[in-house]
C-alpha cells in the first residue's frame, strides 16, 4: 500500500532526508582538506551547466573532471615536484600508460630505457603495438645510444632514474639535453626521486628555477604514488605533471576520454600522508644505506647497486645530480645485491624465505622491508657488462629499525648463503 502523502508542509520522509535544506556554515578549517565524493555535480541551472569549464579547475562538473578533494592533492602535488599542472590516475601504471596514450599516435615510436620498470616495456609490446605505436630500448648509461636511436619516428623518450631493480643512474641532464636537441618528448618515471631526491623541472638546480631562462626540465613527470606519497603500503595511485599548460590539455582529455578517475578515500589516504613524505623519504634511505653499507662487507655480495655508494653503475651521475658534492644528497630505500654466481637460485631463494622482518612483496614506500629475487636475464635486452654475474636481490627498507633489519638479514645469510 503506497504511503499516504503528508498533509504538512514537510515532505515525505525519504525526499526530505535527500533535499535536506540545512548547509553546515563555511569556514571549517582543520589539519586535513575536507573529502568531497561525486560522481554527479549539481548546476544550478541548464544554463550554468552549459557554461561550466572545468579544464582549468575553475569549477565542478562531474565527478571524473575533479572535486575539492583531488584539486587540492594534484596543487600539493605540483608543490612537491616543482610542476604548474598535476593529472590524477588509479596507479603509477596508468600514469606511464596515459603519457602514452595522450603524445602517441599510429606510426610513432617511443624509447624506453633498458632497465625501466618493467610493465612500462610490457605496455609498449602488448598494447601500443597493436596502435601502429613501434618502441626501441636503450642503454640508460649511455647518451650516445640513445642519440643514435631518436629517428623521424620517434615522438617520446621515457627515463627513468635509477632504474628500479638494477639501480643504474643515468646522466637525466645530458639525456634529457638530447631529446630537446631532437624536438621529442621526454618523459620521467619520477617514482624513485619522489619529487625530493632532484627537481625533474630544475635539473641544473642554478638558481634559474622551474621554467626559468636557461633552466632544464623534463616535459612530463609520471609519479606512482603508490609509493613514497601514500606510504602505507595501501593505496594504488599516480600523478601526471607537466609545466606547459598545451601539453597539460592534451594528457587531460586523453585522461577524460578514458575516464581515469580516482577514489576521494584513496586521494584522502595520500594527503593525509604527504605532510610526512620528506621526512619518511630520509628515514627510509637512511636505513637502506646501513643495509647497504652491511652488505658492501660481505662476501656473498658479488655487487651492490645503491646510486649513493661508490662502483654502482652511474654513482657519479647521482653525485653530479642528487648530492652536488654537499653530501647530503638523498637516494630513496631502494638497494639491490648481486648474490654471488656460486650461490644457486635455489639457495638465494632460501636465503629470501629465511627472512623474518623483510617480507615478500613487491611495491616499496611502505612501513615494512620488501625483499624480491629478480631474474635479470630474462628482463634486459642482454646481460649488461656493468652487472657482475650472480642473482640479483633488491631490498626496499621500511621504518623498522636499522639494526634490526641488519640482525635479521645476518641470520638468513649464515642459514641459506654459507661460504664453504
Ligand atoms: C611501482 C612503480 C610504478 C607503477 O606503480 P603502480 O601504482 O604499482 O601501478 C611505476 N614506476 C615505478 C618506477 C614503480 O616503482
Amino acid at each position: 500500500m503506497p504511503d499516504e502523502p503528508q498533509k504538512t508542509l514537510s515532505p515525505h520522509l525519504t525526499t526530505g532526508l535527500i533535499h535536506h535544506p540545512y548547509l553546515a556554515p563555511g569556514g571549517f578549517e582543520a589539519p586535513q582538506p575536507g573529502v568531497f565524493k561525486a560522481s554527479t555535480v549539481y548546476f544550478p541551472s541548464v544554463a550554468a551547466m552549459r557554461q561550466r569549464e572545468w579544464k582549468d579547475k575553475s569549477s565542478y562538473t562531474y565527478g571524473l573532471h575533479g572535486t575539492p578533494t583531488t584539486y587540492v592533492l594534484e596543487e600539493r602535488l605540483c608543490a612537491l615536484e616543482g610542476g604548474l599542472q598535476c593529472v590524477l590516475v588509479p596507479s603509477g601504471l596508468a600514469a606511464l600508460a596515459l603519457v602514452a596514450l595522450s603524445v602517441l599516435t599510429t606510426g610513432d615510436e617511443v624509447l624506453i630505457p633498458d632497465n625501466a620498470y618493467g610493465p612500462n616495456k610490457a605496455l609498449a609490446q602488448g598494447e601500443l603495438h597493436h596502435f601502429g605505436i613501434s618502441h626501441r630500448f636503450y642503454d640508460p648509461l649511455d647518451p650516445e645510444d640513445l642519440s643514435r636511436q631518436i629517428s623521424p619516428k620517434t615522438r617520446l623518450v621515457w627515463l627513468e632514474a635509477p632504474g628500479s631493480v638494477s639501480m643504474e643512474f643515468p646522466d637525466l641532464p645530458e639525456m634529457v639535453r638530447r631529446c630537446r636537441e631532437r624536438g621529442v618528448w621526454c618523459a620521467l618515471d619520477n617514482t624513485w626521486g619522489a619529487g625530493l631526491a632532484f627537481k625533474a623541472f630544475d635539473l641544473l638546480g642554478d638558481g634559474h628555477g622551474a621554467g626559468g631562462e636557461g633552466s632544464l626540465s623534463v616535459d612530463i613527470s609520471a609519479h606512482a604514488l603508490t609509493k613514497y606519497p601514500s606510504g602505507g603500503g595501501d593505496v594504488l595511485m599516480g600523478s601526471v605533471i607537466t609545466r606547459d599548460a598545451a601539453l597539460h590539455l592534451k594528457i587531460k582529455l586523453c585522461h577524460m576520454r578514458l575516464g581515469l578517475g580516482v577514489a576521494a578515500n584513496d586521494a584522502e589516504t595520500v594527503l593525509r600522508s604527504l605532510p610526512s613524505i620528506d621526512l619518511r623519504y630520509k628515514a627510509h634511505d637512511q636505513t637502506a644505506r646501513a643495509l647497504a653499507a652491511w652488505w658492501q662487507d660481505q662476501p656473498q655480495c658479488a655487487q651492490l647497486m645503491h646510486p649513493a655508494f661508490e662502483g654502482s653503475p652511474g654513482h657519479a651521475h647521482w653525485q653530479a645530480l642528487c648530492d652536488r658534492n654537499t653530501g647530503q644528497g638523498l637516494a630513496a630505500g631502494l638497494f639491490s645485491v648481486m648474490i654471488d654466481a656460486r650461490f644457486s637460485q635455489a639457495q638465494v631463494d632460501a636465503f629470501c624465505d629465511g627472512l623474518k622482518l623483510f617480507k615478500i612483496g613487491y611495491s616499496w614506500g611502505g612501513p615494512v622491508s620488501l625483499v624480491v629475487p629478480y631474474d635479470i636475464a630474462s628482463m634486459r635486452s642482454a646481460w649488461p657488462s656493468h652487472l657482475r654475474p650472480g642473482t640479483l636481490v633488491r631490498f626496499s627498507t621500511g621504518l623498522e629499525s636499522a639494526r634490526d633489519l641488519i640482525l635479521d638479514l645476518h641470520q638468513a645469510v649464515q642459514a641459506h648463503l654459507p661460504i664453504a
